[in-house]
């Protein structure tokens, strides 16, 4: 390793880079993954679940696409949840709760896997940097490591504090030290770098609760899984637990708010939004009298719980008290407590759609050090990295996926182009194209896009497409078969439907409301059909989402398209608007600092304006 010359060095083993790392490796880049912590590789810093409402579709799309979260989340999930299913589809998303412990040791695995990456662990110092462009590392032994392109993934540990009560002190997680140097390094180069702040509850010792009196959250029935490819589906499942706060509880919690550093002024940074403390939901929300508390098992085999709700920074005695006082345990030992902590971000609006820094070339960042919260959002940006940094050591064109494409695409898309001030988590109402970027469909929209740079395997190329295949023909059949009222009118009478006077085609019968595929194939011809062309569940499920939701998914199409031609219409690089008078002083000023590529992307940029968009297009001669 030393002396040798990388194509891509991977700074950082969290979720951002054990997917840059194998993006880039999976791909042919000769990689390396410099980490402080070999051990912690994929470690889960706060929940141990992976996916939920919007995130899920992430890691569907970063599996469609050749990813390896899908794959490590179904290895080791305990249990699985369709969340939304009484929605539409487009509101669908998966959530698996993962075995902590395993989920990291499948994650290292996998990579000690691919042959082209290597592994080294100590915290990284510095950049190697040559005529504005990153070529290599330099360790804190002083270790200088030369790489053509390198991926910066530090999550919470650019000079991370921890903050507990009054008591604060260096860190990047419990137990693991903050990494230095860098943000130093790359405010000189002239980057910015601002302060955010995440949280994280206790863990507590689940032989000394009583789940007796807690109510039961057993995982799906029928459980699903997140990769399309032919991963383990869980037989047997751990359920979680629910119990909730009340308000002696709180009244306890509230003795230590004098003592909190949310309150006193020593946490200065922000914090993500939707994943608050609990003493920021007490002072919050103070005509709430109880709050929920998901009691989660960390592990097949671990007695640890991880106490989902009750993310704190009190002082631990006061965490403690007020844990006793929840009902169920009232008997807790504690494991660790729960803490926050400060970190250095890089707000994102200096990178490319690539997530290349505009400053440096070949330098990447991905994941939380762009001013993201949560696994799925880092190790999504991780995958883009990674595969942008090996098609450009091989001179090959970006890998950027649009807005009507992906979630993945909106969120890059929303970092680089309008930044971000708190903690940055992905939503189903940040996507415009919410309907078209369903988590069933993952697979039909990019293992095309991952084949084709070299990422998806050609069995995850076959698999799609024969899915595909298959529900264009079922889609196909329910169009041109048609059925009698005696044949459909029971099905219609038992879900209260107007009945039918004359045969009818079974798409227009199957697109009423209340009508299900399970309803369908009551009928003769449908079940035959299946049972002819061997149609498995994924392909049923896709059929009845482009049968019912046809209208919705066309009418999102053609809006999609209608925007499509603005995404056309570039703006050469380095564009100056300060002589574009006619333009607002605002717009002028974001423009000139984001450089949008494209007309689309600067309608996007807050503070941009339609009657700029026009002035733009003029200049632009459309
Ligand atoms: P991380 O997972 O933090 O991984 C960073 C990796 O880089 C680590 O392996 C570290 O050892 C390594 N590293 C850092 N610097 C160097 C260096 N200089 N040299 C070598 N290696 C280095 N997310 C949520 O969605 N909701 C929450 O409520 C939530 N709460 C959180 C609470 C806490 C206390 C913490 C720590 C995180 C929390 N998160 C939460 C965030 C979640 O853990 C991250 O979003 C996610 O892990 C980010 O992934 P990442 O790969 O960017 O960074």
């Amino acid at each position: 390793m030393f002396g040798e010359e990388y194509d891509v060095i991977v700074v950082g083993g969290g979720h951002a880079g054990a997917e840059a790392a194998a993006a880039a490796g999976n791909m042919g880049s000769k990689t390396l993954l410099v980490t402080m912590n070999l051990q912690t590789i994929g470690q889960m810093s706060c929940n141990p679940a992976m996916g939920g409402i919007a995130k899920g579709q992430i890691v569907r799309e970063i599996d469609a696409l050749g990813g390896m979260s899908g794959i490590i989340t179904d290895k080791s999930a305990i249990q699985f949840k369709m969340l939304n299913k009484s929605k539409g589809p487009a509101m669908w998303s998966p959530r698996a709760q993962s075995d902590r412990m395993r989920f990291a040791e499948e994650w290292r695995l996998a990579l000690e896997n691919i042959p082209n990456v290597d592994f080294y662990q100590e915290m990284v110092s510095g950049l190697l940097i040559e005529n504005g462009k990153a070529v290599g590392v330099k360790s804190s032994l002083g270790i200088d490591i030369r790489a053509k392109s390198v991926i910066l993934t530090n999550g919470t540990f650019l000079n991370g504090l921890i903050h507990i009560g009054e008591k604060q002190f260096g860190g990047g997680r419990a137990g693991e030290k903050a990494a230095t140097g860098i943000t130093e390094q790359l405010l000189q180069l002239g980057f910015e770098s601002g302060r955010m702040k995440t949280g994280t509850p206790p863990r507590v010792d689940g032989r000394s609760l009583d789940y007796s009196v807690m109510t039961p959250q057993p995982g799906d029935a029928i459980p699903e899984k997140f990769s399309y490819l032919r991963t383990p589906v869980l037989t047997t499942q751990r359920d979680c637990f629910l119990t909730h706060t009340s308000e002696l509880v709180h009244d306890v919690l509230r003795e230590g708010f004098d003592r909190s550093p949310m309150f006193n002024g020593r946490i200065k940074s922000v914090g993500p939004r939707y994943c608050p403390s609990i003493e920021d939901k007490i002072n919050r929300f103070a005509d709430k009298n109880s709050h929920q508390i998901f009691v989660e098992p960390e592990g097949w085999d671990t007695v640890e719980v991880y106490v989902n709700g009750f993310s704190t920074s009190l002082p631990e005695d006061i965490q403690f008290k007020a844990l006793r006082t929840v009902k169920g345990f009232e008997k807790v030992k504690f494991f660790r407590p729960g803490y926050a902590i400060e970190y250095d971000y890089f707000p994102p609006t200096q990178l490319k759609h690539t997530l290349e820094t505009k400053l440096v070339d070949n330098l990447y960042f991905a994941g939380q050090i762009n001013g993201t919260t949560g696994y799925e959002e880092a190790a999504s940006q991780g995958l883009m990295a990674g595969i942008n940094a090996h098609l450009k050591v091989n001179e090959k064109e970006d890998f950027i996926l649009k807005r009507d494409e992906a979630y993945i695409g909106v969120l890059i898309d929303d970092l680089i182009t309008k930044g971000t001030e708190e903690p940055y988590r992905m939503f189903t109402s940040r996507a415009e194209y919410r309907t078209l970027l369903r988590q069933d469909n993952a697979d039909l929209r990019l293992t095309p896009k991952g084949y084709e740079i070299g990422l998806a395997k050609k069995e995850r190329l076959i698999r799609m497409e024969e899915k595909e295949l298959k529900s264009d023909s079922f889609v196909n059949f329910f169009r041109e078969t048609s059925v009698k009222p005696e044949e459909v009118n029971p099905i219609l009478d038992s879900v209260n439907s107007a009945l039918v006077k004359q045969s009818d085609k079974m798409f227009k019968v199957f697109s009423r409301p209340k009508v299900t595929m399970d309803h369908m194939l009551q009928l003769e011809a449908v079940s035959g059909f299946v049972e002819e062309n061997n149609l498995d569940r994924e392909v049923l499920e896709q059929t009845e989402i482009q049968v019912k939701y046809s209208g919705y998914i066309a009418k999102e199409k053609n809006n999609a398209d209608k925007l499509l031609r603005l995404e056309n219409v570039k703006i050469p690089a380095n564009f100056d608007y300060s002589d574009l008078k006619s333009l607002s002083y605002e717009a002028r000023e974001k423009l000139n600092a984001i450089q949008p590529v494209t007309i689309a992307q600067a309608a996007r940029v807050s503070g941009v304006n339609p009657s700029d968009i026009s002035v733009l297009l003029v200049y632009l001669g459309r």
